[in-house]
């Protein structure tokens, strides 16, 4: 044997014939997979430091940098992407300022996305909890009561949160937190119930102390069920809620509020054109309260944004743009059994004609695409033919097996 080949790694003594790069020090050398592990512990230990320190562990992006990656996977709703940019960003910064007891005090940036559903709130906020590389979980405000009601008690939204963290409390306290269906949880007027709070007051309440930043006592396993189980202690400061909701019917209030200040005195939009299709765009925290969710609810959901409605151009772009958008992400799967998969244009055309005229939406979408590949996906794997052209036809065909109410399930 050559001397060169007597060289091993110093540090677990593998031959240089077993790994793929040895590289040489002073008087040792060192292999690739001890350069992994080695690199592994330090990033480890650093962040374990940076945590302790309250410092962390990932760089905060600016707000250019956030939309820019927002937009890699959310198609249009261009203020939605700039206000939650801005709001992360605001946030972010308000975590790392030193404490000093004579500073200005930033407030959090807790956000409320209003829009119809299925128009994207849900992906924003989980695109952001992606990109900070933070716990996210969603919660659904139905299912919230006010303590003491049948329901979840409102501290189970952050046992989700510490379930998506692994439990770790450290992460937890500054991951993000969507609460879906805020709507449903607005004062609907007198409706008294001895089990339920139906009025959903309560529950506001009760959510304020978590959104305005807390301790909160947390039953790790959640819900009612486990009396016997120790809480864990969460501090509600440094994390971010994204409250999103529909609010059906809010629009008729924008309408009647813009109506009266056009004929006002002090007439804000005189002149000026009011888009009476999309009225969402118009929305200020006064039409929260009109719908009924309680002043200080709505103060500390300050980044107030609205969802635009999908258009046919919309969905055709979601379908084939996004980062894994679903063409992608069937192409993707069909060339895992060697097939290669394309659409035409006027299949995919198709596809979203179909999905406005049944108003679908975006979930509808995939429904759809199910529906047209189901069968290939079925028979093709392991037989001979490696390619499959989606055509108009072909779909047509696939979606005439089909019936409405199945897709509308689906969605
Ligand atoms: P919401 O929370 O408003 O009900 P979601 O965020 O759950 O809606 O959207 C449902 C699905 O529709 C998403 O998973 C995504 O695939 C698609 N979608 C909706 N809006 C968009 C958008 N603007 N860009 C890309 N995909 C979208």
């Amino acid at each position: 044997m050559s001397k060169q080949e007597d060289i091993q790694c110093s540090f677990c003594g593998r031959e240089k014939s077993e790994t793929e790069v040895l590289i040489a020090g002073l008087d040792a050398h060192i292999c690739d997979v001890c350069i992994e592990q080695a690199y592994q512990i330090v990033s480890e230990e650093l962040s374990e430091k940076r945590t302790k320190k309250g410092n962390f562990d990932f760089e905060i992006k600016k707000p250019k940098e956030i939309k820019a990656f927002l937009d890699q996977y959310v198609i249009g709703q261009e203020s939605t992407k700039k206000s939650m940019s801005v709001a992360v960003y605001n946030h972010y910064k308000r975590l790392i300022q030193e404490k000093d007891e004579n500073e200005v005090e930033i407030e959090k940036s807790n956000m409320i996305l209003v829009g119809e559903t299925g128009t994207g709130k849900t992906l924003v906020a989980r695109t952001i909890a992606r990109m900070l590389n933070v716990p996210f979980a969603i919660v659904d405000a139905t299912v919230l009561t006010q303590a003491g009601y049948v329901g979840e008690d409102v501290e189970t939204i952050l046992t989700r949160l510490l379930q998506a963290a692994d439990y770790d409390v450290e992460k937890a306290q500054r991951g993000i937190v969507f609460i879906d269906e805020i709507d449903k949880i607005a004062r609907k007027g007198d409706n008294p119930s001895i089990t339920r709070d139906v009025s959903g007051e309560g529950v506001q309440q009760a959510l304020l102390k978590l959104l305005e930043g807390a301790v909160v006592n947390v039953p790790p396993k959640g819900g009612r069920k486990h009396p016997e189980q120790k809480f864990v202690e969460i501090d509600t400061t440094n994390i971010l809620f994204v409250a999103g909701g529909a609010f059906s019917g809010i629009d008729k209030m924008i309408s009647k509020r813009l109506n009266m200040q056009a004929v006002g005195y002090n007439a804000v939009n005189k002149g000026a054109e009011i888009d009476k299709e999309n009225l969402l765009q118009y929305i200020i925290p006064k039409d929260l309260k009109e719908f009924g969710l309680i002043p200080e609810i709505i103060g500390r959901l300050p980044v107030l944004t609205f969802m635009n409605p999908l258009d046919a151009k919309t969905l055709r772009a979601i379908l084939t743009e996004p980062k894994n958008a679903l063409t992608k992400q069937y192409i993707k799967l069909f060339a895992i059994d060697g097939i290669e998969l394309s659409f035409t244009e006027e299949a995919l055309d198709y596809i979203v004609e179909k999905a406005v005229v049944y108003k679908l939406g975006a979930r509808g979408l995939r429904s759809l695409c199910e529906v047209v590949l189901t069968d290939a996906m079925f028979d093709m794997p392991g037989e001979k033919e490696t390619s499959l052209e989606v055509n108009k036809d072909y779909v047509v065909h696939k979606l005439s097996k089909t019936t409405l109410n199945k897709l509308k399930a689906a969605s």
